[in-house]
């Protein structure tokens, strides 16, 4: 996301960029994985950019025919007790898109160069110049995790280092369901994560219209609280879904039912826990500039905000 928000707002001031990813599409954390005729957001379930500059382009300058307004509330669970909550937590926006998340990292590149499953191992300099896989570029912008940015930072023998920038591990577990699961929420949260499952979301309940499971199944990611990510984040694929299908069904209430498809998606940068402040980590006049959530706490908008702000500080050195 802080990429894309850079690469965009230099394009949009006629500068020409390119964009390096290691993935197959671009978008990062905002992920969906589709199995079968099922589609799971497992990493970011919702957008909720709070006026931010990310929803004025949400809403502004890409299509929104697939955006979805989710308006199925979310609920607490306490000690397996799943409540209603204050009505006014309700009145934030949020959103997604109908056929997955990863749809906004899609629409945010369109237009804009990108070189795809390209990871940048080490960055050297030319001159003036940065040379990155035989191409030459003003400015580099990292968007990797920031203990990954600084490995490509020491590859130009740049010695800033941000022990400051933490994230936590999470293990997102995704279960489709041959059978109707059908809720007034589209989320519970255990805000205290007291119990492994912190966060439980309904795919279907979120995007409904069949794009996220067929017709009369269910399409459910959890999220699995720090510790339980912390200390199951080795172990086996078949271990954490056994122990995880307990709870849902527990948490859900569902009786003897299975599962017809199932995935581990094992994050381990996935939402900075600390963060180091923008300036600190890119003094005026840098060329490169270090960007993402470990700037700017663990939401889409914020770290999509960071890289409009690297782009800025760019433009101005020019
Ligand atoms: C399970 C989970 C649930 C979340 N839920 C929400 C939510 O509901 N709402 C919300 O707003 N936020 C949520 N977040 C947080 C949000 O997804 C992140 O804060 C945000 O997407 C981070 O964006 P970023 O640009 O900092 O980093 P990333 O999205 O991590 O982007 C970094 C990109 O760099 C690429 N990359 C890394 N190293 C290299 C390399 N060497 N060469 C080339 N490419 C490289 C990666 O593939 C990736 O595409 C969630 C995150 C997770 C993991």
């Amino acid at each position: 996301m802080a990429g894309l928000g850079a690469a965009r707002t230099l394009r949009v001031a006629g500068i020409a960029t390119v964009i390096f990813e290691k993935s197959r599409g671009l978008g990062g954390r905002v992920a969906t994985r589709y199995l079968g005729d099922y589609a799971f957001d497992h990493g970011a379930t919702v957008i909720s950019p709070r006026g931010s500059e990310l929803e004025r382009v949400i809403l502004e300058e890409l299509p929104t025919d697939e955006l979805v307004d989710v308006t199925a509330p979310i609920y607490l669970a306490h000690d397996d007790r799943v409540t209603a909550v204050d009505p006014e937590g309700g009145k934030i926006k949020r959103y997604a898109y109908a056929k997955g998340n990863s749809t906004l990292g899609r629409l945010l590149g369109e237009g804009i160069e990108s070189r795809l499953e390209m990871r940048v191992e080490e960055i050297s300099k030319n001159g003036p110049h940065y040379l990155i896989d035989g191409e030459s570029f003003s400015h580099v912008i990292l968007n990797p995790p920031i203990p990954q940015s600084e490995v490509l930072l020491a590859s130009l023998g740049d010695k800033r280092s941000f022990p400051g920038a933490q994230y936590r591990k999470c293990l997102s577990v995704m279960f489709g369901v041959a059978s109707e699961i059908d809720r007034p929420y589209h989320a519970i949260l255990d805000p205290n994560q007291s119990q492994p499952l912190t966060w439980l979301s309904l795919e279907h309940v979120k995007c409904p219209g069949g794009f996220r499971a067929p017709d009369g199944h269910a399409a459910v990611v959890v999220q699995m609280s720090a510790r339980y990510s912390r200390y199951s984040y080795e172990r086996s694929d078949e271990d954490i879904l056994r122990e995880t299908w307990v709870d849902v069904k527990r948490v859900l209430e569902l009786g003897k039912v299975g599962y017809e498809v199932s995935s581990v998606m094992r994050w381990r940068y996935s939402h900075s826990s600390n963060t180091i402040g923008f300036e600190t980590a890119n003094p005026h006049g840098a060329k490169v500039l270090v960007v993402g959530d470990g700037l700017s706490g663990a939401r889409t908008h914020q770290a999509y905000e960071t890289g409009v702000r690297a782009a800025r500080q760019i433009l101005e050195d020019i």
